[in-house]
């Protein structure tokens, strides 16, 4: 067995059945995502929409597209061809491109909202009003070509695990309040997208049911 398909099988030893596992492939080359590919892992994610696509074509067509970086309104429509499911949905007017561009081709897509939950200022994301105020829109609005299935966010990069504890925490808590407002009747939301290599078994703790994992498994990642 390779050394990816070796990581990948001892990390999905730590993960439990309900949480799925995105295997994060940003700039690694076909040969390292086949290698996961084999192995079992169905469920990759990428940050730029260009690798995305490039790869979607090439790998065989069961594999799960996640898209996980921060998505601008024009390259919309070339994701939503080949993406299963987009992780950081943080506006009103991206979420009304990606449901036009997601008519024209008659899907629906999946999408996550993504908090901002670190205490640096660094990262894209909502705040609860922010969030809340996209939903109000959606009801008075309703967009037939996505379907809201939960959060994400990012936590600090710390050492400090109290911190970490902490603000995933706070992203459990936003996602339980919008979803007792929101979607009481609407079981598709009930994704939580946190964790990646070095905090995963935290946010599992605090309730993730979507982890995102790149390093750990494909090594560190080539200058892109
Ligand atoms: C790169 C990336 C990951 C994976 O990070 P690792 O530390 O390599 O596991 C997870 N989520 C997002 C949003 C990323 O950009």
């Amino acid at each position: 067995m390779g050394i990816i398909a070796e990581r990948l099988n001892s990390i999905l030893q730590t993960v439990p059945q309900n949480v799925q596992l995105v295997a994060v492939s940003k700039t690694k080359p076909i040969e390292d995502i086949m290698e996961a590919y084999q192995a079992g892992q169905r469920h990759f994610g990428e940050n730029k929409v260009q690798d995305l696509v490039n790869k979607a074509i090439m790998l065989p067509k069961d594999i799960q597209w996640h898209f996980i970086g921060h998505l601008q309104t024009n390259k919309v429509k070339q994701l939503v061809p080949n993406v299963s499911l987009i992780h950081a949905v943080d506006s009103w007017k991206l979420l009304a491109e990606i449901n036009k561009e997601a008519a024209k081709i008659n899907r629906v897509i999946p999408c996550l909202l993504q908090f901002h939950i670190a205490e640096e200022d660094t990262k894209f994301g909502l705040d609860l009003p922010e969030a809340t105020a996209i939903l109000q829109n959606l009801q008075a609005e309703p967009l037939s070509h996505v379907s809201i299935s939960g959060v994400m966010g990012m936590a600090t990069f710390t050492d400090n695990t109290a911190q970490i504890e902490r603000e995933f925490a706070h992203l459990k808590s936003w996602f339980d309040q919008l979803r007792n407002q929101f979607f009481l009747y609407e079981p598709q939301f009930n994704q939580i997208s946190m964790g990646m290599s070095d905090d995963y078994l935290l946010a599992i703790e605090q309730g993730s049911t979507l982890v995102r994992i790149g390093s750990s498994i494909f090594g560190s990642r080539n200058i892109h």
